[in-house]
Formats: structure tokens, sequence, C-alpha cells
């Protein structure tokens, strides 16, 4: 199983619960447990929810560890085995209607998500054509809640994704400011599509699409 698929197994299983996952590299928890990691970010701690999930500290938690996960190793993609180390089933929150909706609300950050935005391009590369169902759940956790994902939206990201990959196919991380590129709303440039006319990005656009 890879991380992705537990990941989304887990949403999906939780959310018929009433129950907002949260999930970092090595673990998903209830978005009602207590933070794993102090955070330096200013103000956390002090908001609503992070006391909320003090106070409560639910316990589920799924562990998981990466299988012959090489740091350096360029076949990963974000995309790697993982496998599960422990288990903690039991939820002490309510798992009610009205506790979800808060977590859901909250959960969100308003700042973009960029191991999930590299995700969701990476699995663009080996799939140009991934369906726009998959997609937008890839891209739901990782861009901000206020943020309205249509059709248009899918379509503007798929292109740029695709002339990046053209321009850049050796690239494995994103910056934070290529993901802000790469997820703006409005329509192509001119200058962006006119980048295509570049004999070398146009012969790797090929070959992708191949
Ligand atoms: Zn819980």
């Amino acid at each position: 199983m890879n991380r992705v698929q537990i990941q989304q197994a887990a949403e999906y299983f939780c959310s018929k619960w009433n129950i907002q996952t949260y999930k970092n590299s090595s673990c998903i928890t209830c978005s009602y447990s207590k933070p794993i990691y102090q955070s330096s970010m200013k103000g956390e701690g002090k908001t609503e929810s992070s006391q909320f999930r003090k106070l409560i500290s639910c316990p589920f938690i799924i562990r998981y560890g990466k299988v012959e996960f090489k740091r350096n190793s360029k076949q990963h993609n974000g995309v790697y085995s993982v496998y599960v180390t422990s288990i903690i089933a039991k939820h002490t929150c309510l798992m009610s209607n009205s506790t979800y909706r808060v977590a859901k609300k909250t959960s969100h950050s308003s700042k973009l998500n960029l191991t999930e935005v590299s995700t969701a391009v990476n699995y663009l590369k080996i799939n140009p054509h991934l369906e726009a169902r998959q997609l937008r759940n890839i891209l739901k956790d990782c861009i901000p809640a206020s943020f309205h994902i249509d059709s248009t939206f899918l379509n503007n990201f798929r292109r740029r994704v695709a002339i990046h990959h053209a321009k850049h196919p050796d690239s494995r991380n994103l910056t934070h400011d290529v993901a802000t590129h790469l997820t703006k709303r409005c329509n192509l440039k001119t200058y962006e599509i006119e980048e295509l006319e570049d004999p070398i990005i146009r012969n790797n656009f090929r070959t992708m699409y191949k």
C-alpha cells in the first residue's frame, strides 16, 4: 500500500463516521487528537481549534513507516510504499455532525500545502489523463478551503502542470513560488502558451502524451 492510498482510504472511512482525519508523513490521527509536534508557528496553541484538540486529546492514530525508502531515489515522487506499525482505533471525540463540521472548517489552513500539491503534480506526470474526480480529491486537501475547485480550475491546473513538466522534465520538488503559479485561478496567459514554441519544450511535451 502506498502513502496516498492509506491516507485516502482512512479519510474516506473516517468521513462516514463524522471524523476528519489529520495526516503527515508518518501517521494519520483524528483532527481532535493532540497536536503531535509543537509547532513553532506564531499563534499555534492559542487558536480555538488547537485548544479543542488539547482538551479532547482523541487517542485515534494509525502510524506507518516507509518501506525501503531511499531519500535520493528518483522513483517515489511522493508516492512511496508504507506499512502500518501501530493502530489505536478508539475515539474520545464526539463523532457527531456538529463536531465534524467544526473540524472540517478549522482543519484547512489558509495556505497551500506544498507536499500535497507536489503529489498532484507528480501524479499528473505519471498519468496526464488522471480522472478529474481523483485530481479534485488530491487537490481539495492542499488548497485553502475558500478556494472553489471547478472544472475551469482543474483544466488550467492540468495545462500549467503539463507545461511545467515539459520545461523541467527532471524536477522532483516544487518551490512555493512554482506551486502558487500552478494553482493560479486565471486562464493561461499568452506568454505561458508561447513557451511551448521552444522546440525542446515542445518535444518533451509530445513525449509525455505519447
Ligand atoms: Zn476522534
